[in-house]
């Protein structure tokens, strides 16, 4: 039973790199240049699973400053994805003619070491803007944007009332049909998946065609009683559940880990989505494997799950782009060999000539 508010775990996370050492038990492989430039954020129940799991841990290594992120900070990029190319209007990434980006708060359940907006959020504030009518300005004057994706930060950082604000206005605009959710929250903080933001989820189906959360988990270990209670309550609510997954080296680079986890998400209800290429963000490198390794690993995914259990596995492309798919056809280089499987590594063939 989860009884604390969301809002009182929230401000009783660790944010210094001593109480968060103190609370361990063991020291964290990290100067206080590190959490200087990359602070920490971390909740006190995710801080006591990774005091159980261990340091050297998939929680531990997603979660716990290292001072590999201050390595290689003249690689990699700080937008990695090229966001700011595309902020067309105040919080409003628009990259997609039929979806836009409202980015309503830079603020998180907790920081994730390998995150893509590293270099622009953390240590930043939520900011619930004075400009908001010329984002609505510019959703009017493009029709053409059909859904509203909240990211951040964290979208259900936002307390209940500014959601309600945000959705009663895009409800306003016709063209609008489907809004989505990008969130931590069911697995870093499930206090936050409270009676309040389960019944503005209800009701928000009442004026949008769809309504979606994509939850964000990379490994099983992340999972626990509370949080799954948490992703079923959202099931409750009838809103499509989505998983969206970062592909990262040292947490989940190996076939059994990403087969458990798309099971634990099937068992949870939750349609596998996405499957992330890392981003080339600077300080967050040490997590990178490269495309080949990638392709391998999702290639081998079949042999393990039916089509209806794996993500779409995507490449943002640096510089702003967007999304690609990361695959290559399962059987076919562009080449025209012929791609077969031998254990984990795949090897060309000259194709077959028609008899
Ligand atoms: S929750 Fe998402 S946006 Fe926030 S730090 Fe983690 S990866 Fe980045």
């Amino acid at each position: 039973m989860l009884t604390p508010s969301w809002t009182t775990e929230f401000k009783s996370s660790y944010k210094t790199l001593a109480e968060l050492e103190a609370f361990l038990g063991f020291s964290v492989s990290a100067s206080p240049e590190v959490t200087a430039t990359y602070p920490v954020f971390i909740p006190r129940r995710l801080a006591q699973k990774i005091k159980t799991q261990g340091p050297d841990s998939v929680l531990a290594r997603q979660f716990l400053p290292h001072q590999n992120e201050l390595e290689n900070q003249q690689a990699g990029f700080s937008d990695p994805i090229g966001d700011q190319r595309f902020l067309k209007a105040p919080q409003l990434i628009h990259r997609y003619p039929t979806r836009a980006l409202f980015a309503p708060t830079t603020v998180c359940p907790v920081h994730c070491r390998y995150c893509f907006r590293k270099n622009e959020l953390y240590a930043k504030e939520e900011m619930f803007r004075p400009e908001f009518e010329q984002t609505m300005d510019y959703l009017k004057s493009h029709p053409e944007i059909s859904e509203i994706i909240f990211t951040g930060g964290d979208p259900f950082t936002l307390s209940d009332e500014k959601i309600l604000f945000y959705l009663d206005s895009f409800k306003t605009i016709p063209s609008i049909k489907d809004v989505r959710f990008h969130t931590r929250y069911p697995v870093s903080l499930p206090e936050r998946i409270d009676e309040g933001l389960l019944k503005i989820l209800i009701t928000a189906q009442k004026s949008f065609r769809t309504v979606s959360v994509a939850i964000h988990v990379n490994h099983i270990d992340e999972f626990d009683q509370d949080a799954a209670h948490a992703i079923e309550r959202l099931s409750t609510t009838g809103v499509q559940l989505l998983s969206q997954t970062v592909l990262l080296r040292g947490v989940n680079d190996q076939r059994e880990a990403l087969v458990n986890l798309f099971q634990e998400f099937i068992r949870l209800k939750v349609r596998p989505y996405y499957l992330h290429h890392p981003d080339q963000v600077k300080g967050g490198l040490h997590f990178y494997l490269s495309l080949e390794q990638g392709r391998t690993l999702y290639h081998s995914l079949r042999q393990e799950l039916p089509g209806w259990a794996i993500p779409q596995y995507i490449i943002d492309l640096p510089g702003g782009e967007g999304k690609v798919p990361a695959h290559n056809s399962e059987s076919h280089q562009f080449s025209g060999h012929l791609i077969t499987l031998h254990g984990d590594t795949i090897s060309l063939e000259e194709p077959v000539s028609p008899s």
